[in-house]
């Protein structure tokens, strides 16, 4: 990810800032974070030497509630991209009026030069490292890139070890193996989040009967928001990973791509579909098109030749500001980032609730709780964009950042 990400997210807030006539003072707290936490990790690895990590956690903004964020490893990871993911995390609890605030955290390591256990061992010495600033009324960690199940219940097992904490502090950490206290329905939330808006835009706005998706990216927002679609009986024309694109003018059978891209791990040597690639996945005519990939991947390269009548940001950040414009010259409506997949850390709310009472919900209760807060944000939005005449992703950016504004007035900050 670049530091373009992080200039980018600035840009878009300062246009905001513009448009509602933020007082000066709330703007200058919300254009930097809070906190900047930064740690080097000494672990052993396997061969008997210490190798040095570098990692962070950076906490924006907890005017309305306890920091909370994702958690990621990888090689490139750099403190603007975590800022910039910080800075979204508080708009998007925000933006879905869940009381919480936004952080984010990472590793800078490729995981697939770690073994198992050197992983486990740098997680228990992250873990370590930023004990003192988390908590689940301080800050609450969640999965993110090249993190899961089993990394959440390692960082929950050494938190709860170092601080003595209780069975309520499980909820440091959310996206835990359902047998340590982790959420029904956590799996696929943010798929499910994304298709409650989806529902509420066929309704809104006038779409052919039949209406098309495509989908870039087959992981778990791809692949579960592929499976909702299809079994929801609508048409995707085609989907891609990192290697390449698949497409069918007829829909493809998304039961079968999934089966075969798990035996497979490639879509690759999919029957009868046409091969394709990312770029020209994006540039094909459909109603819906679900980046659900990477960031920057419309840019003011390929932003003209767009030709979908709906964009739903399920990747964070896959639309750069230039491409921006360009595609609301065309007329192109865009569901943004913060608010399209907010289901997942409106789930890994859900889990912390359910931690702090030790009561656990079924997976048709936190599919209801979570239709409900999407389909309220999605109204707060439009309502927004409505009063404001502008796009649904200032619009998005008005409704989180007047909540986070009223809490720092009402509590003094500024
Ligand atoms: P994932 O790693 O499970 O899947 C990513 C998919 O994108 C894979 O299929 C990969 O092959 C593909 N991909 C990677 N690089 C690509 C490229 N250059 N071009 C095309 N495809 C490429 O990740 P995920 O959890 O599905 O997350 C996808 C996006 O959604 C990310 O932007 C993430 O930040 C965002 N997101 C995820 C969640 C969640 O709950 N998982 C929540 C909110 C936002």
């Amino acid at each position: 990810m670049s530091q373009n990400f992080y200039q980018n997210t600035l840009t878009q807030m300062k246009e905001v800032f513009k448009i509602m006539h933020l007082n000066r003072d709330a703007a200058s707290i919300l254009e930097r974070p809070n906190n900047i936490l930064k740690f080097n990790l000494p672990v052993r690895m396997d061969d008997g030497r210490i190798k040095v990590f570098k990692s962070y956690r950076i906490q924006h903004n907890n005017a309305r509630g306890p920091y909370k964020g994702g958690f990621r490893i990888s090689p490139n990871i750099h403190e603007a991209e975590v800022t910039a993911l910080a800075t979204l995390m508080s708009f998007k609890c925000s933006v879905v009026n869940i009381p919480l605030g936004g952080a984010k955290g990472g590793i800078k390591a490729d995981v697939r030069e770690l073994s198992l256990a050197e992983n486990e061992r740098l997680i228990r010495a992250y873990t370590r490292a930023v004990a003192p600033f988390i908590g689940v009324e301080k800050d609450s960690i969640g999965p993110d890139m090249n993190t899961n199940d089993q990394t959440m219940a390692w960082l929950v097992d050494e938190f709860m070890k170092i601080t003595t904490n209780t069975n309520r502090e499980k909820g440091t950490a959310t996206g835990k193996p359902v047998e340590i206290g982790g959420s029904l329905g956590r799996m696929n939330a943010t798929s499910k989040g994304g298709m409650y808006i989806i529902e509420e835009v066929l309704q809104g706005y006038s779409m052919s009967k039949d209406p098309t998706f495509v989908i870039q990216g087959f992981g778990n927002v791809g692949m579960n928001l592929a499976e909702i679609l299809h079994t929801k009986g609508f048409k995707i024309l085609a989907v891609s990973d990192v290697y390449g694109g698949i497409y069918s003018s007829k829909g493809l059978d998304i039961r079968s791509v999934i089966d075969y891209f798990q035996k497979n791990k490639t879509l690759n040597g999919f029957k009868d579909v046409e091969k394709i690639t990312n770029e020209e996945l994006l540039e094909l005519k459909c109603d819906i098109l679900a980046p659900c990939a990477i960031e920057d991947v419309i840019t003011e390269k390929n932003a003209d030749k767009i030709k979908s009548k709906f964009i739903i940001e399920m990747a964070n950040g896959p639309i750069t500001p230039e491409a921006d414009k360009i595609l609301q010259s065309k007329n192109i409506e865009i569901i943004p980032d913060i608010l399209a997949n907010a289901g997942g850390v409106t789930v890994s709310y859900f889990e912390m609730v359910q931690n702090a009472t030790n009561y656990y919900w079924s997976k048709a209760e936190i599919h209801e709780k979570l239709k409900t807060i999407m389909k309220q944000a999605w109204l707060s939005v439009t309502q927004a964009a409505h009063k404001y005449n502008c796009t649904h992703r200032q619009a998005a950016y008005i409704t989180s950042i007047n909540r986070i504004v009223d809490a720092m007035r009402i509590r003094g900050m500024y």
